[in-house]
């Protein structure tokens, strides 16, 4: 080992030189009290800006435009989350491949899974498609029910009163203050979400097909019918002789919208949609999914857009 005036050099570093680099944050100087937030998916990354205002700075590993269950891990990711006082996360196992192995890579007790610092919003929401056994055999993406629920319009309300207990649990001074921002947050997606509500009514009964399963709390909120999904399972490829059963389901059925998101195959839901006669739609997974999705709310208004386009434009 390298010794600089007779001491180790890496313990060196570590008592004179590292303390130093860690008391800088990146980007500036921190405000006194600042929470450090990361989120795994910009649907919170944007609720805890809203939420938290000055007092947190809030980092996002998503981009948005991945598969949920499979966003590719960067190295990028690694001092972003060891610096983190709390990694807010969907749970239910959506981020289950790529979030927790992150976690504990990063060399950061708070965060990790179970920890007092890992934070899942999903508690108050209504479970759907909770299975009788948890397993994760054949590839199960679902194993403690469905995790969609960041496109579920309803979900957004739960979703923020858990972020905000999450930032005034840790910095109880400013709880007053999460408590406006939330207050301020819900005055905006609440009257919002009751009009996509109203505007969605064409939706009632729709009978509709999905890529993967992803889409029962939306389709829950505006009354639409899942009759099935081109994954025989979630996660499994799409087999030929699942989709034929599936397409003489849609006959007798009646299904109108084939719908996948921004980040699965496009080809097989289109080819699919034609063969039944329905309309394909593309309906983004998580804020950020595409341009003019930027945030949670604007998610919402982009889904039922594409989802009415697609009801006018089906066979
Ligand atoms: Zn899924």
């Amino acid at each position: 080992m390298r010794k600089l005036f007779g001491i180790p050099f890496p313990s060196l570093a570590a008592l004179l030189l590292l303390p130093a680099l860690s008391a800088l944050p990146a980007g500036g100087p921190a405000l006194a009290g600042e929470v450090n937030v990361v989120a795994s998916v910009p649907d919170l990354g944007d609720m805890a800006s809203r939420i938290g205002g000055d007092r947190v700075k809030v980092t996002v590993l998503a981009s948005g435009r991945e598969d949920l269950h499979g966003v590719p891990v960067r190295p990028s990711f690694i001092p972003k989350l060891h610096k983190a006082d709390l990694l807010l996360s969907l749970g239910l196992d959506a981020e289950h491949a790529w979030l927790p192995a992150l976690a504990a890579d990063a060399r950061n007790n708070r965060i990790r899974e179970g920890r007092e610092g890992w934070i899942e919003v999903y508690p108050g929401i209504g479970i759907l498609g909770a299975p009788q056994v948890i397993s994760r055999a054949e590839g199960e993406q679902h194993p403690q029910g469905n995790p969609h629920f960041n496109i579920g319009p309803q979900c957004g309300r739960i979703m923020a009163g858990n972020v905000a207990r999450a930032l005034a649990g840790f910095d109880p001074d400013g709880a007053g203050a999460y408590e406006a921002g939330l207050a301020a947050y819900l005055a905006e997606i609440e009257p919002a979400v009751e009009r996509l509500r109203a505007e969605g009514a064409p939706l009632q009964g729709v009978k509709v097909i999905s890529y993967h399963a992803d889409i029962p709390y939306l389709a829950e909120f505006y009354g639409m019918e899942v009759v099935g999904t081109l994954e025989p399972k979630p996660g499994i490829e799409p087999s030929a002789g699942h989709l034929a059963e599936l397409a003489a389901v849609a006959a007798t059925r009646g299904v109108r919208l084939v719908i996948h998101n921004q980040a699965q195959p496009s080809k097989l839901p289109g080819q699919f949609a034609e063969r039944i006669g329905a309309a394909d739609v593309m309906i983004g997974n998580m804020a950020g999914a595409l341009e003019e999705a930027d945030t949670w709310l604007a998610l919402q208004r982009y889904n039922l857009r594409a989802l009415l386009a697609g009801l006018e434009s089906a066979p």
